[in-house]
């Protein structure tokens, strides 16, 4: 698990379709050539693994490349720590980049772009206030006006914007602004900002600049500089592609990428916003930002997710052209799917009961031989040890059981998984009534064998308690208690919080081996679901579990 490498499957959706009509037109000498483009002011979440997987798929499917660019251009919000947060949750999902670029890497050769619009009277220096310029921007049903500084000749603009990038000015007291429409219908076209000041320090670029360009400038021409054929971004982005075009076909690139939008992966339960993310941190309603209720890469790698379920959903969920939210379910599918498959089966008991088999020799110890998993005979055996006093699980004992109750019942047999059948002679219970211990006798002909003359079809789990080892086991469930915390006008997303999402059971026995257990390695705790090693508050001989995902069907 997790090491494996990506296999994009062959489904075609609506981009494979403009791809294809590239591919016969020549638009691009038929080359696909796409990136990734995050902004470094948070952690990925998992719909920023739907944009990797659909970013490195199609250049994998199509033999093409796809770069990983650091979107840099704002420096307050942006830090050095989420770069290297970021690639290594790219690595880990199964990707590899072709090139490694940041759009400050350009923003020498950008700078000389916008001097080309300047000197093409397309651009201009706008030393209107921020509410000025706002004001002036009109709305929907009001045209923009011009700005008073729109008619600034060439050589005053080329002046001014010499003396911004030198420093002489302070933070608002000037913009670039492109020279477009102020009366359009997009009001990305009303002669949008492309250049700002910022007095700050960038986290590549330290002290060189103190201004910056804006988005819509930066990213087109990134685009262009590395020779990417199609620049896949959201929907939120389609407004946008006029200006995308706009500063291309003025500045006559070689290459003129073309944008594609497609609607954002949302999934239910979850609120995937970084700001809503990033709150749930500040407010402490969670750990961190790898707490492992939360939807960042971060969160779902130490909860147990892989990089393969990840990829799986990813790929499955479709490429649209209209917003839709999914159920969360398609995630936890796809983690059941993948470990069903490959880990390994180990038995704990989250809340025990004890077993005393009266007639089972008090010193006997069998080291039984049991499979690690079921349909997997290569993955060999381990051995567990039996003995008199076994752990079970609270829950599968009823002293008035309903009709057709499977499991241990007074006078009841049931199988201890992959051991002997065992019937309940005695129900010993404190002074409060509370019942403290089962005594049992076992039915020596039944290791491995059907016992003689009837039939008993209960299996439960069970440890040995002389030899159980000790964990804390960390249950999660969902992190809201409605399917959509953003979809109410009145209340904020934090108070659909689950009071419940997180129980703690201390000291849980478990099976001696699984003392060995490593980070990154999942087991099915038979009958319980599947669980991994916390990779960050788990330590050797105080060890913590995470249950990943139930078994089918049962959800708390
Ligand atoms: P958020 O909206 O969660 O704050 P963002 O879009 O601001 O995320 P970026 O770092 O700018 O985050 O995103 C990098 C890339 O990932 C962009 O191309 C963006 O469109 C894409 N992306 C972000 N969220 C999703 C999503 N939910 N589904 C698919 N792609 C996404
Ligand atoms: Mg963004």
């Amino acid at each position: 698990m997790g090491t494996d490498k990506p296999t994009v499957p062959l489904v075609d959706n609506f981009i494979d379709a403009i791809i294809a009509e590239h591919n016969q037109s020549g638009r691009f000498g038929g080359r696909v050539h796409t990136r990734f483009p995050p902004e470094p002011n948070g952690y990925l979440h998992i719909g920023h693994a739907k944009s990797i997987c659909l970013n490195f798929g199609i250049a994998q499917k199509y033999g093409g490349k796809c770069n990983l660019r650091f979107d840099d251009t704002n420096p307050l919000a942006e830090d050095i720590e989420f770069i290297e947060a970021i690639k290594d949750d790219i690595r880990w999902l199964g990707f590899s980049w072709h090139e490694l670029r940041h759009a400050s890497d350009y923003f020498d050769q950008l700078y000389d772009y916008a001097v080309g619009l300047i000197r093409k009277d397309k651009a201009y220096v706008c030393s209107m206030t921020e509410d000025e310029v706002r004001e002036y921007r009109g709305d929907l049903t009001t045209p923009g006006r011009p700005s008073k500084f729109r008619n600034r000749s060439v050589q005053e603009n080329l002046d001014l914007f010499e003396r911004m990038r030198q420093g002489e000015f302070p933070d608002g007291a000037h913009t670039l602004r492109a020279k477009i429409d102020m009366s359009s219908g997009n009001m990305n076209m009303r002669d949008p900002l492309i250049y700002r000041i910022r007095h700050a320090r960038h986290p590549v670029t330290g002290d060189k600049w103190c201004i910056y360009p804006l988005y819509d400038f930066t990213h087109c021409l990134s685009d262009e500089i590395e020779g990417i054929t199609h620049s896949i971004c959201t929907l939120e982005f389609e407004d946008h592609r006029p200006l995308y075009d706009w500063v291309l076909d003025e500045l006559k690139t070689p290459v003129h990428p073309q944008q594609i939008e497609f609607a954002k992966f949302k999934l239910n339960y979850l609120a995937l916003g970084k700001r809503q993310l990033k709150e749930l941190v500040t407010d402490q309603h969670v750990s961190g930002w790898d707490d492992p209720r939360m939807p960042t890469l971060r969160g779902l790698r130490r909860r147990g997710y892989t990089p393969a379920s990840i990829r799986n959903v990813a790929f499955a969920s479709g490429v649209s052209k209209s917003e839709s939210i999914q159920d969360i379910s398609l995630l936890e599918e796809s983690l059941r799917a993948d470990l069903n498959e490959n880990a390994q089966r180990r038995m704990a008991v989250l809340n025990p009961l004890k077993v005393i088999i009266t007639s089972y020799p008090e010193d006997q110890v069998e080291q039984l031989q049991v499979s690690n998993h079921p349909g997997k005979p290569e993955l060999g055996k381990r051995a567990m040890p039996f003995g008199r006093e076994i752990l079970i699980e609270r829950e599968d004992f009823s002293e008035n059981p309903p009709k057709d109750y499977l499991r241990l019942k007074p006078g009841g047999e049931v199988r201890l998984r992959y051991s002997y059948i065992v019937k309940c002679e005695k129900v010993i219970k404190d002074n409060s009534g509370q019942i403290v211990e089962l005594h049992c006798t076992h039915d020596p002909n039944t290791l491995g064998k059907k016992p003689e003359g009837r039939k008993v079809n209960g299996i439960i789990h069970w440890v040995s308690a002389r030899h159980a080892q000790h964990a804390e086991v960390r249950l999660y469930d969902r992190l809201y208690t409605v399917a959509n915390p953003l979809g109410d006008k009145e209340k904020h997303f934090t108070e659909f919080l689950n009071p419940a999402s997180l129980k703690t059971l201390k000291s849980c026995p478990i099976e001696p081996g699984l003392a060995e257990a490593k980070v990154g390695e999942s087991f099915q705790f038979e009958r319980l679901g599947y669980f991994c090693l916390d990779s960050v508050d788990s330590k050797p001989g105080a060890l913590i579990f995470n249950r990943s995902v139930t078994l089918a069907g049962d959800r708390a």
